[in-house]
């Protein structure tokens, strides 16, 4: 065996994002009274997101994304969806700023494990006009948290 190339591990995480796409985790929206509700659009590809998300104390506590548009803006909800459920505020804030980190091709960022699924989309570093795809998710969680 020997360890993952970096063409081999770009393949991984194309499937990763494939399979976030076409199995969206998380899909679906909470009810009105028990949530907050936060959009974004992106009118350069087309996205739409609206993520609703409900509160215990200063917690995450549930976390749905409907929306429609590209692979990366439809993964890239999946997996933030993933990465914030059950966590507290803060945590959330500072998942969000390694996400932009990532999103800005910082290799650290890239390689920290606490971003789990969502690392399959440091290769959107390269191309700057797929940023609004990726960040859309995080805009739309703020948005909605009021953060
Ligand atoms: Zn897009």
């Amino acid at each position: 065996m020997s360890l993952p190339n970096s063409a081999k591990l770009e393949a991984l995480y194309q499937e990763l994002i494939l399979d976030h796409y076409r199995r969206p985790r998380n899909k679906g929206t909470l009810a009105a009274a028990a949530s907050a509700e936060g959009g974004a659009r992106n009118p350069l590809c087309g996205d739409e997101l609206t993520v609703t998300v409900a509160l215990d104390g200063e917690r995450v506590s549930a976390v749905r994304f409907t929306g429609s548009g590209c692979s990366i803006s439809q993964a890239s909800a999946s997996m933030m969806t993933q990465l914030v459920d059950g966590r507290t505020l803060a945590e959330v804030a500072a998942l969000r700023r390694r996400f932009s980190q990532l999103l800005a091709g910082d290799p650290d960022a890239a390689a920290d494990p606490s971003l789990g699924d969502a690392r399959a989309l440091a290769g959107v570093a390269k191309f700057p006009t797929r940023h609004k795809c990726a960040a859309m998710a995080w805009e739309a969680l703020a948005a909605g948290l009021g953060l």
